[in-house]
């Protein structure tokens, strides 16, 4: 798309973000954001209203006014999803040189998180909008494979193990450093962002510099 133009250089404050379910976005600097409830809801009146449609009788006139509303809502809730996708990349761009996301290509196998609940949540579409918010904004833009964010500690480096999904924190056994599992995530995803683009990775969370092998460990994995 941005082929003839240069991209921005890496440069500035790294962002990392995770994105799931429970929270839609999480960043390494504890930035957590929801799904507003409107898109829940608006979802909810969708499926109502395509229910309806399949009772219509095919080509009659109550059928084709079922399919508009449905197809006007449609498109309503597209463009209102496409707004606060843009809403919350400036927001992130905001603080940022640079921002780390997950390569979703790699993460899906992983985490169970391909097929329809990820497609729905829109994230490739997020990310995309997002990759063109930091290129208007002069902020660098990469995916990273975020493989097994959810079991290290960005403090100490440590393998801390699989967490079941409801566990919401984490809790270093090895450090004792503790925050929200999806900050933990993207906090691991700016590490490796930062490993890739050759910066002299230090600890996010607490600022004081990592053990050394510490890069050589994540990129292993
Ligand atoms: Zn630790």
């Amino acid at each position: 798309m941005f082929v003839n133009l240069p991209q921005p250089m890496p440069h500035g404050e790294a962002v990392g973000i995770d994105v799931g379910l429970t929270s839609f976005v999480a960043t390494s600097n504890g930035l957590l954001v929801k799904r507003p409830r409107f898109f829940v809801d608006a979802e909810r009146k969708l499926k109502l209203l395509q229910q309806r449609v399949s009772k219509k009788r095919i080509g009659s006139n109550n059928w084709y006014k079922a399919q508009k509303k449905v197809a006007s809502l449609h498109e309503y809730v597209a463009n209102c999803r496409k707004d606060w996708h843009r809403k919350l990349s400036h927001q992130i761009c905001n603080d940022a040189g640079m921002v780390f996301v997950e390569d979703l290509n790699l993460v899906g196998l992983s985490r169970g998180m391909l097929g329809k609940h990820c497609l729905d949540a829109g994230f490739g579409q997020f990310f995309n909008i997002l990759e063109q918010t930091c290129f208007k904004r002069g902020v660098y833009f990469q995916k990273v494979d975020a493989r097994k964010t959810t079991q290290i500690c960005p403090s100490c480096g440590i393998e801390t193990g699989k967490k079941e999904l409801s566990q919401r924190t984490h809790k270093c056994s090895n450090c004792g450093y503790t925050t929200d599992r999806d900050v933990v995530s993207a906090q691991v995803v700016a590490i490796r962002g930062l490993a890739a683009v050759g910066h002299t990775v230090k600890m996010l969370a607490v600022g004081r510099s990592l053990p050394e092998g510490w890069v050589n460990l994540l990129e292993s994995l």
